[in-house]
């Protein structure tokens, strides 16, 4: 009765869509939301590292295989996808989902909280949903119903990929999206689009947040250990200082940004992380070990701040008398936006959401693995406000912190997007 109540609200409100499966979509999808919230309940209480989703994709294939959905599992080690093949012929457009915790103690207080604690690269830690890949697994599932139930109409086929180790694998493990496509995930059948979302726990629930292009950065971790000569911190000049040559090459690593790269063109960053020497007040050590990140957005730009990051670092411990090992580890591409096909999809997006709840904003220097599927096929990945409305965004905790939340009512827009988004794209190819 409530729910008809609120069913009937919610079409007074949004207005009764005039095309039958759009409206199909939209009651499918409201009338599972509290399924949707369970499961993600229940992913929130049970995190897994990446790489270890082992009790998640076993919930996953469990949900698509009742759904008569064909499945694969231990896809790039715990990954699930699901092939939905439709009544009529056309053809394959994706749908993704990243699975993986984080090594966070969550603090928010909700019945459902965390406990788990794990072995992260051999560090004992609480694992939590920090960056809300719960919601991403349970919007999914409710796609994989909502389409699931239409199947006959549906011109093509949709697969559904559950994939591990978003945030990364631990060490000497391979993982994540890089992975998935390795092992072949955009084959058989030949994937020829796909969508995927994030959610977001500083945009309002309720709104989307999109960039055509480049819409999150290319990342790269890069350490430098710079050696020098220990001596007695009274007699500098019997040794070589590690500590003074670091502090140059952190200030001139600076001028990269500020006087190498042409910032018309897009954004860069470079942070240096963590800097680590010395042991007591009067003894220069021999060693100085720095780490850091790298962010950007153009592939020229990335191969000259790898230059410049090794020039720069190398030759100023020369000039000191110190030597300078560089290591640069290139982690994820660009995640980049097909512009075409953003542009084809977007009426879907402001269509489900609501024009005036449709923004487009700047790049983000954060970094996805979304970003392998993109190239290889096109693909349109975009964010969904998380943050319960009226709360100030000063007091939204950020994604990776233990008191990152994200307000459950948003899942049902995740669902009718993405279900529209696939739907949408399979009318409209030829
Ligand atoms: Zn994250
Ligand atoms: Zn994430």
């Amino acid at each position: 009765m409530v729910r008809s109540v609120l069913l009937l609200g919610c079409l007074l409100l949004f207005g009764i869509p005039s095309f039958g499966q759009v409206s199909n979509i939209d009651q499918k999808a409201r009338s599972i939301e509290e399924k949707i919230i369970q499961w993600r309940r229940y992913f929130h209480q049970n995190p897994e590292l990446g790489n270890r989703e082992f009790k998640t994709a076993e919930k996953v294939a469990e949900h698509l295989k009742q759904l008569g959905i064909e499945v694969k599992t231990g896809v790039a080690h715990t990954g699930v996808v699901g092939i939905l093949k439709g009544g009529k012929a056309g053809p394959v457009v994706a749908l993704r989902a990243d699975m993986d915790g984080l090594p966070v103690t969550e603090r928010v207080e909700v019945p459902f909280k965390s406990t788990v604690v794990a072995d992260y690269n051999g560090q004992k830690t609480g694992v939590m949903h920090a960056c809300g890949h719960d919601t991403h697994i349970a919007i999914l599932m409710g796609v994989a119903e909502v389409l699931a139930s239409m199947k006959n109409e549906l011109k093509g086929t949709v697969k559904f990929i559950f994939q591990p180790a978003e945030e990364g694998a631990p060490e000497g493990e391979e993982g994540g999206a890089k992975l998935m496509v390795k092992e072949g995930v955009l084959e058989n059948p030949k994937v020829e689009a796909i969508f995927g979302l994030h959610i977001d726990s500083q945009i309002e629930v309720g709104k989307i947040a999109y960039r055509p292009g480049a819409t999150m950065a290319a990342v790269d971790f890069f350490s430098i250990n710079v050696k020098g000569k220990q001596t007695h911190g009274a007699y500098p000049w019997s040794g070589v200082d590690p500590i003074v040559t670091s502090s140059q090459i952190v200030t001139a690593l600076q001028t990269i940004v500020s006087r190498n790269l042409n910032l018309t063109q897009a954004p860069a960053v470079v942070t240096i992380g963590a800097i680590n020497g010395g042991i007591r007040q009067n003894i220069i050590p021999e060693e100085v070990k720095m780490i850091g990140t790298i962010r950007t957005f153009d592939e020229g730009m990335h191969s000259y701040v790898h230059k410049r990051v090794s020039e720069i670092s190398t030759h100023i411990a020369e000039s000191a008398g110190a030597t300078a090992n560089v290591k640069i580890d290139v982690l994820y591409p660009v995640t980049f936006n097909d512009v075409a096909l953003t542009e084809k999809m977007i009426g879907t997006v402001q269509n489900v959401a609501g024009k005036e709840n449709v923004t487009l904003i700047p790049a983000k220097t954060g970094a996805e693995d979304f970003s392998y599927y993109q190239q290889k096929v096109p693909g349109f990945f975009f964010f969904l406000g998380g943050k319960p409305k009226g709360k100030d965004v000063s007091e939204a905790a950020p994604h990776h912190t233990p008191d990152f939340f994200v307000d459950e009512s948003s899942m049902v827009l995740g669902v009718r997007s993405l279900s529209r988004l696939a739907v949408d794209y399979l009318e409209k190819a030829k």
